[in-house]
């Protein structure tokens, strides 16, 4: 499948920057590193040991990002040995020649609830070891994204550079980035077309920092399509109780010592979702206890949709404060569906891949609270609205 390397449509100025602990990203308050759980279950003692390495922090916490990652900031920088040890024990980095490309997004609820076509624990597996054992994979750039949707839609409306999307209990459409159409696989054979695609990309844009993602190729990938396919609409994230397990959004995707402490006397594991929230298998029965350590585990709590950058002080990029402003709006959050996503700057790092109420750069609560009001008077007057219809993991 490999092809001659293309020219690309996109000229980069930056090189990849996505942190890891092989390559932590340098900001105003220290070292960041991101830890990629790869679309599998994360042990609640994982959880526990990062805020360990954080635990002399005014404020620490352990960062939930909308592509299922965790991040760690405020680090020494450069990162010492002792630090780097301190993240490496809590296995997070099972390949470390493939860290940085471990990025993955999976239905999370995928064989729980019986809400898919098929389970793709199984695939999510086999998919990492795929990718770890291809040594020209290593090239991926930090950005690149697998989805692996198990036909409910959750994940594979969001952007993508490789998608699978299942059709059935033993079969799927594998899918690159935004190209239109797909190829009909079996269930067993996806993997193996996943990461031939995988590989093609890698080949075409080895050594280069023009292309981070299909859509930048300037020839599509792969060889021609085999199917049409619409992805099925996205369906409202889940939270709660669902069935006899449970998933529990942490406010601002910052996840804290109480928190960790409560899940661990309910769940040995948990996973990460792209919202901000952590599927807790068989925790239903246990929703007061970890609603009363501050997880969200009701629609009508704010931090079901509300979110922020990371904003002052991290961020000097930012003239705000974000969270704090968040903060301060969680409480008057006007009712509605949308989720609302505050950033300090236009690069709106961290915004939903969904619809969402953009929220940008508000010089005070009340400023926030009208960008809100106008964006649902717009909503009103034009039901197709002017919501952001398209968003970036980062
Ligand atoms: S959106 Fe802007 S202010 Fe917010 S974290 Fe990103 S770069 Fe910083």
């Amino acid at each position: 499948m490999c092809r001659v390397t293309a020219p690309t449509s996109r000229a980069r100025g930056a090189a990849d920057a996505c942190p890891g602990v092989a390559r932590p990203f340098s900001a105003v308050d220290g070292s960041i590193v991101r830890l990629r759980p790869a679309g599998l279950p994360v042990s609640v003692r994982a959880l526990s040991g990062l805020l360990d390495v954080v635990a002399g922090q005014p404020d620490p916490t352990v960062l939930l990002t909308s592509r299922a990652a965790l991040q760690l900031r405020g680090l020494p920088d450069p990162l010492t040995a002792e630090t780097r040890a301190a993240v490496l024990a809590t296995g997070l980095v099972p390949a470390p020649s493939h860290e940085l490309v471990r990025n993955v997004v999976a239905s999370p609820l995928s064989g729980l609830d019986g809400g898919g076509r098929c389970d793709v624990r199984p695939l999510t597996a086999a998919l990492d070891d795929a990718v770890c054992a291809a040594p020209g994979l290593a090239h991926l750039g930090g950005r690149f994204l697998f989805a692996l949707d198990d036909g409910r839609g959750d994940v594979i409306g969001g952007t993508f550079d490789l998608g699978f999307l299942a059709t059935g209990p033993d079969r799927g459409v594998v899918l690159a980035g935004s190209q239109p159409g797909g190829w009909s696989v079996p269930l067993r054979e996806a993997v193996r077309t996943v990461t031939a695609l995988a590989e093609e990309f890698a080949e075409r844009t080895k050594g280069s920092e023009t292309a981070w993602h299909v859509d930048e190729l300037a020839d599509r990938l792969g060889p021609a399509p085999t199917c049409a396919i619409s992805p099925p609409p996205q369906p409202d994230r889940p939270l709660g109780a669902v069935g006899e397990h449970a998933v529990v959004a942490v406010p601002l995707g910052l996840l804290r010592r109480e928190h960790v402490d409560a899940l661990w006397r309910v769940a040995e594991t948990v996973r990460v979702t792209p919202w901000r929230s952590l599927v807790v298998e068989h925790g239903s029965r246990h929703l007061p206890a970890l609603e009363a350590a501050g997880l969200a585990t009701h629609a009508g709590s704010p931090w079901h949709r509300l979110h922020a950058c990371t904003g002052l002080p991290g961020c000097s990029r930012s003239a705000i404060d974000t969270r704090a402003l968040a903060r301060d709006l969680a409480p008057l959050l006007p009712a509605g569906d949308f989720p609302v996503h505050v950033s300090g700057c236009e690069r709106r790092c961290g915004k939903p891949a969904a619809a969402h109420v953009d929220v940008l750069s508000p010089p005070s609560l009340g400023a926030a609270l009208d960008q809100i009001a106008a964006h649902s008077a717009r909503e009103s007057a034009h039901s197709t609205g002017s919501t952001e219809q398209e968003g970036s993991w980062t």
